[in-house]
């Protein structure tokens, strides 16, 4: 029998292996998604900017290749033109959403670090998709309360991504809702959190994620409580709720 300490180890390795991005019921499942369908088909400078960002020390917060190519698909089926992303770190899931967008499609990116986009944007240049973005670095919320106050950006976004700091989706929520239009979609990234959502009281969770985790509870209910909106929670990556609005 393992023990403890080989479990742990154990664990470590296919951690390491799969990435920690599986909710499925096994992290062989999860492999098998990814060999079989996500990686024989990213394109050449997905793969490109993922391995660039596994080398950087923070690369547990990019976008998994199976949310790339579902952002990518998504993207796709709603024709979307007009975007927005708020929390781009290296570029995953904005180079995700540049290779979906038409020639001239736009892309308002925002993050308060702009040498992380840096180190992607060589790779987003390259694939030629670099005109379609207008990085803003900055913290989110003055920049969507600036962009509030021109009624001409009221409804005219086809797609929000939103993948930053949980603590304050909800403000976030207050603002896209007027800015993505009638039958446009947000996506809020990490609904799951960890699958810490349901983790019981004392669960030993990591100091970060039980911080997040009531923030995202308390989004999780007030997106299924608004009525402005319909939504649908998947199980991709560490949880995507996708918010399309219908008035
Ligand atoms: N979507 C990215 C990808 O595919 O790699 C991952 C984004 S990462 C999980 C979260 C990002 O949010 C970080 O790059 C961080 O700098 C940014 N961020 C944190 N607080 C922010 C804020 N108040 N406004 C804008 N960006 C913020
Ligand atoms: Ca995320």
């Amino acid at each position: 029998m393992a023990t403890n300490g080989e479990d742990n180890q154990n664990q470590v390795s296919r951690h390491q292996e799969v990435g920690h991005k599986s909710l499925l019921q096994s992290d062989a499942l999860y492999q098998y998604i990814l060999e079989t369908s996500v990686y024989p088909k990213e394109p050449e400078p997905m793969k490109e900017l993922r391995e660039v960002t596994a080398k950087h020390p923070w690369n547990i917060m990019t976008t998994s290749a199976d949310e790339g190519q579902f952002l990518n698909m998504l993207l796709k089926l709603i024709n979307a033109k007009n975007t927005m992303e708020i929390g781009v770190y290296t570029g995953y899931s904005l180079l995700a959403t540049a290779l979906a967008l038409p020639d001239d499609g736009k892309i308002l990116a925002m993050d308060i670090n702009r040498e992380n986009y840096e180190l992607g944007l060589p790779v987003i240049e390259k694939a030629g998709v670099a005109h379609k973005i207008d990085f803003r670095e900055g913290p989110a919320l003055p920049l969507l309360d600036h962009l509030i106050a021109d009624e001409k950006n009221h409804g005219s976004y086809d797609f929000i991504f939103v993948d930053a700091d949980k603590d304050n989706y909800i403000n976030y929520h207050k603002r896209l809702i007027d800015l993505v239009k009638v039958g446009g979609v947000i996506g809020y990234d990490n609904t799951l959190w960890n699958g810490s959502v349901v983790a019981p009281p004392d669960a030993p969770l990591r100091k970060y994620v039980r911080y997040y985790r009531d923030f995202v509870l308390e989004l999780n209910k007030a997106l299924a409580a608004d009525p402005r909106i319909e939504i649908c929670m998947l199980p991709v990556g560490d949880g995507i709720t996708l918010c399309r609005r219908i008035k």
